[in-house]
């Protein structure tokens, strides 16, 4: 007897992954299982593809990328109902997060030579004979492997960004969004159709180890803690450089003078949004005492009015079956261990969807508060000053995002956080500027995407000095003679000894 897969479960069939609705079983489309042998093929011939890429410059790179970006504007409805069908996401947030992949498409692509071109880089007074540049080089091939729950904003903060910095990408999609990572690579080489200079390999978790060991000059990863570690090791084996994006368990901080009816507005969409898929996803609130009782009536009022359903709802399936084991044991760890559920609670987690979920006064020993749940699920804890909420906050081993809802303080708290990046009355929004670099600390890995820092993560610096006259001071040659060293000592001791 063959147990029955729940809906959203990846079969492999042959040679073929077949990609299921989490809400309906409906099969979303089909792609070819990698072997190893066609991963490292994969990567070889990137390496070829990439070297044309690299030599087409930035001015030819950017028009190329911009003509990507224009593509996926045009055709958004058909990406997001793609992402819709696979992964359950509702229609109106697939389209915000292809809005976000396309504003990063567009500022890589518009800034690539800005941050990454030569330039020259002033000399000093000691080696002042010399003239000094600077440019950042592409790695070659980069591997990028991602997760499901944005699998599109996710892979092309990695992708855009290696790309304009002129690598070949080899992009391993997770084996729940394989058919969207599939469009992304074949919507690209739509408008560059000379040579692969990004596929696709598919498969489950050893193709992405594949990847790992094929030869990628870096690998950037996207997922959980547990998978960042492994991703690691195997690269570790050939001294391959990683970027590693991991899990989280952001916290929200409402400070006394906090306004409440957006705190409560921006908390349940930072916890709630993609049934609480998210990496950056609001876990856990902190608020003060005197705000605490009427915050929490806010968030559970618009909390209590999501809806939860297969299409035009607010909240969609879980995208991954057997996390719904995990909301569920959190809820009841959280309850067993006397926090109070003032929405939903267990039964909240009827598969395939979970069911907002709004938990106080929870131990912060309990797994809901220390452990990503990734649902629809949000824990709001009493403090008694700020300053205690960032101890809790920052009392976790990971530390990606955060929010922090307040006035005078709001921005020192925000920068007192443990995470690589905050938002001050708001949720989330780091994630769609451009313009800032994204990336964690602790678990949730090192590294980052996005902004000029996000470029560079694909680069290498290629640092040049070029002579330029005679040395007043010689020093490195066997030329040298004492009383050059002695005149060196002296005006090293004038400049710095004093
Ligand atoms: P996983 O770690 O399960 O998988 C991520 C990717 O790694 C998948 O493509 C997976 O393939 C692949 N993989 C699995 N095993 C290996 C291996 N041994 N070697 C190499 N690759 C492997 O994460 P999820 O897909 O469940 O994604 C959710 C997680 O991602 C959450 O923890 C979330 O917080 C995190 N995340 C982090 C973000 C950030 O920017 N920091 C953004 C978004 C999500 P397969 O699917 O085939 O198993």
């Amino acid at each position: 007897m063959t147990a029955v897969l729940p809906p959203g479960t990846p079969t492999v069939q042959g040679n073929h992954l077949i990609s299921t609705s989490p809400a309906t079983g409906d099969e979303a489309g089909r792609v070819p299982v990698a072997a190893a042998v066609d991963v490292e093929r994969a990567v070889e011939r990137a390496r070829a593809a990439g070297q044309w890429w690299a030599g087409l410059g930035y001015t030819e790179r950017r028009e190329r990328l911009l003509r990507w970006r224009r593509l996926l504007a045009q055709r958004m409805e058909e990406l997001a109902g793609l992402m819709h069908a696979e992964g359950g996401k509702p229609v109106a947030d697939a389209l915000v997060e292809i809005v976000t992949a396309v504003e990063h498409v567009d500022w890589a692509a518009r800034n690539a030579r800005r941050v990454l071109g030569p330039r020259r880089v002033r000399s000093r007074l000691v080696l002042a004979e010399f003239s000094a540049h600077l440019e950042y080089q592409p790695h070659g091939v980069v591997g990028v492997i991602g997760p499901w729950n944005y699998p599109v904003f996710t892979p092309i903060g990695s992708i855009a960004y290696a790309l304009a910095a002129g690598n070949a990408v080899v992009f391993k999609p997770s084996e729940y969004t394989p058919v969207v990572g599939q469009w992304l690579v074949d919507s690209f080489a739509e408008v560059v159709p000379e040579h692969p200079v990004l596929t696709a390999v598919h498969g489950l978790g050893d193709v992405g180890a594949a990847l790992c060991r094929a030869g990628v000059d870096k690998l950037a990863f996207t997922g959980s803690t547990a998978t960042a570690k492994k991703v690691m090791a195997a690269c570790a084996e050939s001294l391959t450089p990683v970027l590693l994006e991991a899990g989280g368990k952001d916290a929200m901080i409402v400070d006394s003078d906090a306004d409440l009816d957006a705190a409560a507005e921006a908390c349940v969409w930072g916890a709630m949004t993609n049934a609480g898929q998210t990496c950056i996803g609001i876990e856990r609130a902190y608020a003060v005492e005197p705000v605490f009782d009427a915050f929490v009536d806010k968030v559970v009022e618009r909390a209590g009015r999501l809806t939860v359903g297969p299409r035009d709802a607010d909240i969609g399936p879980i995208t991954m079956p057997s996390q719904l084991d995990v909301i569920r044991r959190h809820i009841e760890d959280a309850v067993a261990r006397g926090g109070r559920a003032v929405l939903g609670g267990p039964e909240a987690v009827r598969p395939p969807y979970a069911h907002p979920t709004v938990l106080v006064e929870v131990p912060e020993q309990a797994a809901a508060v220390r452990e990503e749940t990734f649902g629809p699920t949000l824990t709001i804890n009493r403090v008694r000053t700020a300053d205690e909420a960032l101890a809790r906050a920052n009392a976790l081993p990971y530390g990606l995002g955060g929010s922090v809802f307040g006035q005078r303080r709001a921005v020192a708290i925000a920068r007192r956080l443990r995470s690589g990046m905050a938002s001050v009355n708001s949720t989330l929004t780091f994630a769609g500027m451009s313009t800032l670099p994204f990336g964690g600390v602790g678990e949730s890995g090192f590294g980052r995407i996005h902004g000029e820092d996000g470029l560079r993560e694909f680069a290498r610096a290629k640092a040049v000095t070029r002579r330029r006259g005679r040395s007043l001071l010689p020093s490195t040659t066997f030329e040298r003679t004492p009383a050059d060293v002695a005149r060196l000592v002296k005006a090293v001791k004038l400049l710095y000894g004093r």
